[in-house]
């Protein structure tokens, strides 16, 4: 039943991880009219990791209208500038790269730059075309700079953060909590169906009935509604991303605070280390067709230095794929419910967000009506495969020759015919970025992360040489960009003065 605004006069929602109580929130703030209940397990938990974010997450907390000095204190949050990746590539020059979140000085001075230079470089010519040389948020992050600017800086910058998932989890449940959600510990037994397909109510194993309009499934990989009841189908994933399992475990904070997520290439696998204010988060992602849980665990401590530690590991089973699915009858699914792409770029989060955002969207143009499902599941699958292109990308383009593991990737022929257009442009087109648009294969990442991602591991495939390109003011002009960036950078203040640590 909908109010007479056209909201669903109740929604439950199952499942209170950050997917649950972000859809709560945001739910809350749009549908003032609509009654929201979420159900969580205390017996089950949450999954607990997930501690780095995109840009996206400032999106969702101004959507909710709660301001950084609110939560991130109270979530031992730090800023990001974006990821390091070390160690993916053996080739001289290339052993790591910064991919930053995007700058407005990127696109206006310093990328056309870069552009020229890789090809260039693919062209044979000796100029630098390393990423890090290009991009504001490189330079800050190596200078241990956050991303706010002082007031008089004329350009916009996106960042992301680190942050605690649960006291982030715990944030949003009691900020949601005073928005009137009401918050019920219960462990959901049955899913009732009506003949029409669509859900009525959940049974909890303490034999009450919660019944509502409209469902959120937030169970996390439990999928308990989307696809355990409704038997949505289900993508793998697997043939063109191995990873399945992770170790995690914390470990002390260094003496400077970095302002960005590391991700370490590994025997099987990668590393991640997320500050946070009190301590790093970190977990090896791997895949257990090449290397045992044990294994991983010890590689890990070896990797931190805690070898002889005592500090506890806990270890992970991931799915990785989506839905088909994802708005059907009268549920949604969100966060690891609806999928999962493995956290080389932490969009989670980030999915999450979309998938609630334009279902309210797409709910409201259908005035109620399922009018724009099969177009809303068409968008938010396109989301999820366009990042896992871009994930499949950093395995397919990695240059390490170490392990069966990274060969295997690099040979790995299953990969979508998007991507396989992206690398067949990336060898072959004078002008990639003006391509990727032309040909439309512009989705979640922009062509300058793609540049970022292929140029950083050193892939330059060679290229005829054009007699017309100018090299005379490379030096100059190299030079000038960097005094730009430095000039920049002026206006940022280090990460821990930010943060008032
Ligand atoms: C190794 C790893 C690293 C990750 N890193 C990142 C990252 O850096 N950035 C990022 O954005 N994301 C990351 N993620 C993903 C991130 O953890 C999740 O997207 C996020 O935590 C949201 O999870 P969730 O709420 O969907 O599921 P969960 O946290 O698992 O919550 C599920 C909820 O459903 C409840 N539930 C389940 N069954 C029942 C039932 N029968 N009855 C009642 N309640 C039930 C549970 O109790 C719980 O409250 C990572 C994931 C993994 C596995």
């Amino acid at each position: 039943m909908l109010n007479n605004d056209g909201k669903p006069k109740k929604i439950i929602i199952v499942g209170g991880g950050t997917a649950g109580w972000m859809a709560a929130n945001l739910l809350a703030c749009k549908w003032k009219g609509t009654e929201i209940c979420l159900v969580e397990s205390k017996e089950i938990g949450i999954i607990g990791v997930g501690e780095g974010s995109t840009p996206h997450l400032k999106l969702f907390f101004d959507a909710i209208g709660v301001a950084e000095s609110q939560w991130m204190p109270r979530c031992n949050a730090t800023y990001k500038n974006g990821i390091n990746f070390d160690k993916w590539s053996t080739i001289a020059g290339f052993e790591s790269y910064f991919h930053p979140f995007p700058a407005q000085t990127d696109d206006i001075f310093t990328v056309p730059l870069f552009y020229k230079n890789i090809q260039a470089r693919m062209q044979g010519y000796k100029v630098n075309a390393h990423p890090d040389n290009y991009f504001l948020e490189s330079y800050l992050s190596r200078k241990n700079l956050g991303p706010l600017p002082d007031e008089c800086f004329p350009f916009g910058i996106s960042y992301g953060y680190h942050f605690d998932s649960a006291l982030l989890g715990e944030f949003l449940a009691k900020n949601a909590q005073s928005q009137g959600v009401k918050r019920i510990y219960g462990t959901v037994s049955d899913v009732l169906v009506k003949n029409d397909g669509n859900l009525s109510a959940v049974k909890l194993k303490n034999g009450s009935q919660l019944e509502a309009d409209f469902f959120i499934d937030s169970s996390g990989f439990n999928s308990l509604l989307m696809q355990k009841t409704l038997k949505v189908n289900y993508k793998s994933f697997k043939d063109n991303l191995v990873n399945n399992a992770a170790v995690v475990m914390p470990s002390e904070l260094s003496q400077v605070l970095p302002v960005a997520t590391k991700a370490t290439a590994l025997s099987n696998g990668w590393a991640w280390q997320i500050p946070l204010r009190n301590r790093f988060g970190n977990g090896y992602v791997y895949s257990s067709d090449y290397i045992d849980s044990n294994q991983a665990e010890t590689e890990l401590r070896q990797h931190l230095g805690l070898l002889e530690s005592d500090i506890d590991a806990r270890h992970l089973k991931m799915k990785v794929g989506r839905v088909e699915k994802h708005w059907h009858k009268n549920c949604l699914a969100v966060g690891l419910s609806q999928g999962f792409i493995e956290p080389l770029e932490a969009t989670a989060i980030t999915l999450s967000f979309n998938t609630i955002e334009q279902f309210i969207q797409y709910f409201e143009e259908g005035k109620g009506t399922n009018k724009f499902e099969d177009a809303f599941n068409k968008d938010i699958n396109l989301r999820f495969d366009g990042i896992r292109d871009y994930i499949v990308c950093h395995y397919k383009a990695n240059q390490r020759n170490d392990s069966d593991y990274w060969r295997d990737n690099a040979a790995n022929k299953n990969i979508s015919e998007n991507l396989s257009q992206i690398l067949y442009l990336w060898r072959h087109s004078q002008d990639f970025a003006g391509d990727m648009h032309k040909y439309k294969l512009v989705g979640s990442y922009q062509p300058k992360s793609w540049v970022c991602l292929l140029a950083g591991y050193g892939v330059f495939p060679k290229k005829e040489m054009d007699q017309t390109f100018d090299y005379s003011n490379h030096q100059q002009e190299i030079d000038g960009v960097n005094d730009f960036i430095r000039r920049c950078g002026l206006n940022f203040k280090n990460h821990s003065e930010l943060l008032l640590l």
